[in-house]
């Protein structure tokens, strides 16, 4: 299948400039969903994955149908003051200044084989601020697995040396 065609690019949202890609046009049809979320499961099986980490809100939209298929866990990662619990937090750069991402402290145990799960890689932010999370719990991350990729942004040299899965690139 070929997903690309169920994007929709959203021109100068949420901001003049930037060239949005709405994956609500992905969820809404049912065999897109399905296949996408079939295609990350096969991954998820390759790399041996024992939980599902994933960041808000889209990372849920992704990671959860993975994690029900495969009967394992999901561990949300929200931005300050959601979790209920004593969290640890990563700070990561935006355009303009910083944003914070928490975890609960006990969501991944040590030596657990995690699979990262978002709709989009741009910069890397994100997931690298995921990594470091999910590291300090002591988890192993064996993949990070998008919907999307967007190339330019260099998404992929930021993450490094760990093991990247995406079905649509731009
Ligand atoms: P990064 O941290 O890699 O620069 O940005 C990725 C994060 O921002 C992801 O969590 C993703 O949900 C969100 N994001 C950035 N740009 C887009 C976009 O064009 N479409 C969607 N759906 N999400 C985006």
């Amino acid at each position: 299948m070929d997903l690309k065609q169920y994007v929709t690019t959203v021109e100068n949202w949420p901001k003049e400039g930037i060239s949005f890609k709405d994956i609500t046009t992905i969820m809404d049809n049912g065999p897109a969903y399905k296949y996408a979320t079939d295609q990350i499961v096969e991954y998820a099986k390759e790399v041996g994955a024992e939980i599902i980490v994933g960041p808000e809100a889209r990372g849920f939209i992704i990671g959860c149908p993975v994690a029900y298929a495969l009967e394992i866990g999901f561990a949300p990662v929200r931005k300050p003051g959601k979790l209920p619990r004593e969290v640890i937090s990563a700070n990561y750069g935006l355009e303009y200044g910083q944003d914070t991402l928490t975890m609960h402290n006990d969501a991944v145990k040590p030596g657990q084989k995690v699979l990262i799960c978002d709709d989009l890689l741009a910069t890397g932010g994100t997931v690298d601020a995921t990594i470091r999370l999910i590291e300090k719990l002591g988890g192993q991350v064996v993949g990070c697995a998008f919907l999307i990729e967007l190339t330019e942004l260099k998404g992929r040299e930021k993450i490094g040396n760990y093991p990247v899965k995406t079905l649509i690139t731009y």
